[in-house]
């Protein structure tokens, strides 16, 4: 049998970094990089398809598979990506659509799922989004930041829709909130979101996109925010806050929502006992110890997040606790274990 050689090229495998086997042929990697190159051309040429049919419903419940409790909210966020949807339905359809649209903040303590919310939402909804971390158009960093007109075009490439009407996640908001620097070293982070919220923001000339459909998601705790009339109260430029129309409110999740998580099938008992079959280990959880994880969550308050970092801690005292070998038979780990483990509180 001859030796290998790049069917496309002809390079032999002493050239090429590496040659990649099929059924009789192969291929190397700068071939692979020249086909992707192409790939990537052709796909561009291809029409853009409209976002697939789905509805309010479904929108809502593939927001709730995800997110915890926010009833109220959920339902508030899957009518606003619901509404994009149906714009960018209507306007592949070639039907007029006014470009008015109302963006969104949306706040609430962190752990509470927001980013997690929009994320789900935009799944459903079929649309691209894009997020972007405010504090990077703030402090000046050595490289440039990303722009996130690109962002938007990048997501909705991947997922072959128009950015038209893509959703752009700002998280972090409060970052926007930094007072500008005289010297430059720390920008101004509302302006650098103005022209995406006026609609002049454009960016590849090819697909002609521009920013005026975009609904944008400010992404903040805002703890003391009631209203979107306090916006300009706590710092953001009027011609910046006039842009948002939406206050969707996450709240801290309830004891009962954070027992639901860990005691629902496949839920964080599950998980942490599965860890330990693979040892031969079978694990009980006293229900002392179940109140006192949540209990723990709660004093965290930062909803999944807290209690994820507590179940984990409680993992690492039940291994410590076994000593050089894991016990013959169940183990019931009682509460006493819940504050040896690392990051425990002091007091
Ligand atoms: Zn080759």
């Amino acid at each position: 049998m001859s030796k290998p050689r790049c069917t496309f090229c002809g390079k032999s495998q002493k050239d090429a970094a590496c040659l990649i086997a099929g059924d009789g042929v192969w291929i190397c990697d700068v071939c692979v990089g020249v086909c992707n190159d192409i790939l990537e051309e052709r796909l561009l040429e291809t029409p853009l398809r409209a976002p697939a049919d789905t509805d309010l419903g479904r929108i809502e419940a593939h927001i709730r598979a995800s997110v915890p409790g926010q009833h109220g909210a959920v339902r508030q966020l899957a009518a606003i990506v619901y509404n994009q949807h149906a714009r960018a339905r209507a306007a592949a359809a070639g039907k007029p659509v006014a470009d008015d649209h109302a963006n969104v903040f949306l706040t609430g303590p962190i752990g509470s799922g927001k980013t997690l919310a929009v994320r789900a939402a935009a799944e459903a909804a079929d649309l691209p989004l894009a997020i972007v971390d405010a504090a990077s158009f703030v402090v000046r960093r050595h490289q440039p930041d990303r722009d996130p007109m690109e962002a938007l075009v990048h997501a909705a490439r991947k997922i072959r829709t128009s950015a038209h009407y893509a959703i752009l996640l700002v998280d972090n908001a409060h970052a926007l909130l930094t007072p500008p620097t005289a010297d430059g070293s720390i920008r101004h982070g509302q302006q650098k979101l103005l022209p995406i919220l006026n609609g002049t923001a454009t960016v590849d000339p090819k697909e002609a996109c521009d920013s005026r459909r975009v609904l944008v998601v400010c992404c903040g705790t805002f703890p003391g925010l009631a209203s979107l009339d306090d916006l300009t109260a706590i710092g953001f430029l009027p011609e910046f806050a006039a842009h948002f129309g939406v206050l969707c409110r996450f709240e801290p999740l309830p004891a009962s929502e954070l027992r639901a998580l860990l005691t629902k099938e496949n839920g964080l008992l599950a998980d942490c006992a599965r860890l330990f079959e693979r040892e031969g280990v079978e694990l009980r959880f006293s229900t002392e110890v179940v109140d006192g994880v949540v209990r723990e969550a709660e004093r965290l308050g930062t909803g999944t997040r807290g209690l994820r970092c507590v179940m984990d801690n409680l993992a690492i005292a039940v291994s410590m606790s076994f000593d050089a070998r894991p016990p013959e038979g169940p183990f019931e780990v009682g509460s006493s274990l819940l504050h040896t483990g690392p990051g425990a509180p002091e007091d």
